[in-house]
């Protein structure tokens, strides 16, 4: 089963994605990790990518399709995978079609966040990510804070800011390409039928968890059922 993470940055689909991927076993692909960690082992592809991210741009096609396609050819993605931070423009999205019907697959389930944009600026400035790259747990400070201060409840290690969260002109700069480039994407998937659009506010009380403990609780009821996962 193939899944994809659409919405805005600060709608948690980091969050929702490691919940579904730790229920189902399907691999979590975050394009933002996999480039955060050849960044911060500087790799030619992370050197190559860095001076885009901390600007808030999109990383180019060349560097970023390719890097898809390997991972989605590991082992461990065979049955299927999360995609989470791609694809975010139609020509990816195109992409990503021809690369699956290679692979026998197809995009199976969207699940499209939709946050309030004030709750969005707010969460980007207030979200803290473990600095092991082996384990890069998501805190927020105001909504999920860690038991201590500054360090991660699952491994220890210290809690970060990212650079790209700190800076309000590559947070700006970001979520206009989300609205110019990504958000067309929502119709995009709508029209093949996959689409599945998931409110997480505050002000309604359904937080991150909420969403995939029920998506999770829908995709193992259609497995039951002998649907194809
Ligand atoms: P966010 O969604 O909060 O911007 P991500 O961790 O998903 O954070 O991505 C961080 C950065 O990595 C993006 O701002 C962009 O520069 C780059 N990036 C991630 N995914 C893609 C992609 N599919 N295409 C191009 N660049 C990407
Ligand atoms: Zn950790």
């Amino acid at each position: 089963m193939v899944i994809i993470m659409l919405g805005a940055q600060g709608t948690g689909k980091g969050t929702i994605a490691g919940i579904i991927s730790e229920q189902t076993n399907f691999p979590q692909i975050s394009t933002g990790d996999i480039f955060r960690k050849n960044i911060s082992e500087k790799t030619e592809l992370g050197v190559e990518a860095e001076q885009y991210i901390a600007k808030g741009e999109l990383v180019p096609d060349e560097i970023t399709v390719p890097m898809v396609v390997n991972r989605l050819n590991q082992e461990d993605a065979k049955n299927g995978a999360i995609l989470d931070g791609f694809p975010r423009t139609t020509a990816q999205a195109e992409k990503l079609d021809e690369i699956l019907t290679n692979l026998g697959k197809k995009v199976d389930l969207v699940i499209n966040l939709s946050t309030p944009k004030e709750e969005l600026i707010d969460r980007m400035l207030t979200r803290r990510v473990c600095s092991n790259q082996d384990c890069k747990t998501t805190y927020n400070i105001k909504l999920n804070p860690p038991k201590v201060e500054g360090i991660c409840d699952k491994c220890g290690a210290e809690l970060k800011q990212r650079e790209d969260d700190s800076n309000a002109e590559a947070i700006n700069r970001r979520l206009e390409i989300y609205e110019q480039q990504t958000s067309p994407l929502v119709e995009y998937y709508d029209k093949k039928g996959v689409l599945r659009t998931e409110t997480v506010s505050t002000s309604i009380n359904r937080m991150g968890k909420d969403v995939a403990e029920d998506i999770v609780k829908d995709i193992k009821n259609s497995s039951i059922k002998g649907d194809e996962i």
